[in-house]
């Protein structure tokens, strides 16, 4: 047991985990030469091509006689309780700060939930062959920010793998081996859970006392669902079957089970023992909790006919990705879709992307919303949650509704924070606290709408930052604001898809800014069509997208009038029908256009 030591690597984005990962595994021969692909860890397509991390890929090395058990996170923050619970899977984690760019505020986001798990921080500055890599102004930023002791700080390349054995040593020198509790009942934690096409779902977890073998009977703490155990065994990073399974261990189980969200991360494997018997007085390890979706969105086909095969495309993506939510969906303008929820922003645009590239489906995303809390006037006070807008109550069932709102770490250079300041202040946001890392550069923190900053808030902040912006946010709380529904009216029928839940003081500039844009996107038709944005009966704003008319009377010559008649007569069936069908084409970037807000 003293030599084995479990760690992960944290960092801000391109900072050179994946990287590092891959010195690491090529010096304890973990991985031959040959085979190395670069940064093997990250296993899908998207996340080689942005450079992000999205799943765990745990993976057991030797060296110098000890065990290591590296277990790479996610970086992004729409996954901090995934990052969370491999911290928790951990004694200790690298922590990799780029030495061209330094701090970042995702760099430190990762650090507060390692030190919340109280692992021991091995910092390292990388990427030392740049010319432009500063490692002593940095060794000051992360001394002053951080806290670290200068003479600690590793200066290494992951590129050229210059000092990265140092890494290694360090590793055995200053990561405590794990501590294994006592008693004969088995827990181990679930950091990550995949769905295998011959093996089912196969949890990955960190053995906290007990053993785990082959043919054991366990169950899943939170859903106390029995689980038949078919294999167990260590990444290597393949997966190599062993007999058992120990504390202080990382490993893997089979479990026979079809659904990933039957293995939750988080939860704990938990087989009885000669103390502990009876599951119901079996407690969960620290920390677990059922993640909810932050951001939701539809999605239609374009084509009606392909709905079938979003459905596929959906479970298929859903079987290894627990946090991605669906059910059906009707909407009278766009016909039969999903309502989906999502984590945060980015796993939005991941799940859109892979269902657009790897299942060859062409779709229609619509903006995206937030779940709000809604408290009914009924006698009970009733809370309900409503994350589509089209689903929100007439007002006069409603007694407030809250929203979610988060807090913004924004790392700037100090030239900057005036513009910052007044774009989130224009954003409902509320400044709260500056602290300064050296004479140019500051953290600002604010709190905001979540909704807010989930739609181009990003690119608002990089643009006016040229770049040099990063961000982090976490949630804070519900609070209740005066919120209203309103609704987009396009000749004269509500597009449920447009509708959104906006802020009272908001609503009569918003609404002007998307009539004006809808006018410009909806092609014109042979009738003239209306749009308007209202907040229940009450337009609040409206344009009018003229019809384009085709004489088709111009080609007949002469004076036949009834025919001329009859003609015309045609014409406007052909209108009142194009109406009725709601044939007017609504564009995908007006989902999208209606909620921009530069
Ligand atoms: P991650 O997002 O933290 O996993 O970062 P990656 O490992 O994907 O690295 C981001 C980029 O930095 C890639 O283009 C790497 O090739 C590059 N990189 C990583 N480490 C080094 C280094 O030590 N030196 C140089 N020059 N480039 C590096
Ligand atoms: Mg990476």
């Amino acid at each position: 047991m003293n030599k084995i030591r479990n760690f992960c690597i944290i960092a801000h984005i391109d900072h050179g985990k994946s990287t590092l990962a891959d010195r690491l595994l090529e010096l304890t021969g973990t991985v031959q030469q040959r085979e190395m692909t670069n940064q093997l860890l990250d296993s899908m397509d998207l996340e080689r091509e942005r450079g992000i991390t999205i799943k765990l890929c745990p993976v057991r090395m030797y060296w110098k006689d000890h065990i290591l058990n590296l277990i790479d996170t996610p970086g992004h923050v729409d996954f901090s309780y995934e990052v969370s619970r491999s911290l928790a899977a951990c004694e200790g984690a690298i922590l990799v700060v780029d030495a061209t760019q330094g701090i970042e505020a995702q760099t430190l986001a990762n650090v507060y939930l390692a030190l919340e798990q109280n692992l021991e921080i091995i910092p390292v500055l990388n990427k030392i062959d740049l010319p432009a890599a500063e490692p002593e102004m940095r060794k000051k930023e992360l001394e002053n920010i951080l806290g670290f002791k200068s003479e600690d700080i590793i200066c290494i390349s992951a590129k050229t793998g210059e000092n990265v054995e140092t890494v290694l040593d360090r590793v055995i020198e200053k990561i405590p081996p794990p501590k294994v509790r006592e008693g004969t009942e088995t827990k181990a934690l679930i950091f990550d859970s995949i769905y295998d096409n011959y093996r089912g779902v196969v949890s990955y977890v960190r053995v906290f006392q007990g053993s785990i073998k082959k043919n054991d009977t366990a169950y899943f703490l939170s859903t106390k669902k029995k689980i038949d155990i078919t294999e167990v065994g260590f990444f290597r990073p393949k997966y190599a079957p062993s007999d058992e399974i120990k504390a202080g261990e990382v490993g893997y189980v089979v479990t026979g089970l079809k659904k990933v969200g039957d293995a939750q991360v988080g939860d704990t494997v938990w087989k009885p023992g000669a103390d502990l018997l009876d599951i119901s007085k079996a407690t969960v390890l620290p920390g677990y909790k059922k993640v909810t979706p932050f951001v939701f969105a539809s999605i239609y086909t374009i084509e009606a006919d392909d709905f079938h095969m979003l459905r596929d495309s959906l479970e298929k993506l859903a079987l290894n990705d627990s946090s991605l939510s669906f059910e059906p969906e009707r909407s009278s303008a766009l016909g039969l879709g999903f309502r989906c929820g999502f984590l945060g922003l980015l796993h939005m645009d991941i799940v859109q992307e892979r269902l657009e590239r790897e299942y060859n489906l062409h779709l229609i995303f619509t903006a995206p919303s937030v779940n709000y809390k809604v408290i009914l006037t009924n006698a009970k006070k009733e809370e309900i949650d409503v994350s589509n807008p089209a689903d929100l109550p007439k007002p006069e069932l409603i007694f407030e509704i809250k929203e979610p709102w988060v807090k913004v770490e924004l790392m700037t250079p100090s030239t900057y924070i005036g513009p910052l300041i007044e774009l989130c202040s224009k954003r409902r946001g509320i400044y709260k606290n500056m602290n300064v890392i050296d004479e140019k550069r500051v953290i600002l923190d604010f709190e905001m709408p979540l909704s807010a900053i989930i739609i181009d808030f990003y690119d608002a902040i990089k643009s006016i930052t040229s770049g040099y912006v990063s961000m982090s946010y976490h949630f804070l709380d519900y609070r209740t604001q005066d919120l209203v529904k309103m609704d987009i009216l396009v000749a004269n029928d509500i597009v449920g898809p447009l509708s959104q839940i906006i802020h009272r003081s908001e609503a009569q500039n918003a609404g002007g800014v998307v009539v004006k844009k809808l006018k410009e996107i909806i092609p014109k038709k042979q009738f003239a069509i209306a749009i308007q944005a209202a907040i229940g009966a009450k337009i609040i704003a409206r344009e009018t997208i003229s019809a384009f008319r085709k004489d088709v009377t111009g080609y007949l010559y002469g004076g036949d009038v009834s025919r001329k008649k009859k003609l015309l007569e045609k014409q406007k069936k052909g209108k009142k029908r194009m109406k009725a069908m709601g044939s007017v084409d609504i564009p995908q970037e007006a989902f999208l256009a209606v909620l921009k807000k530069e």
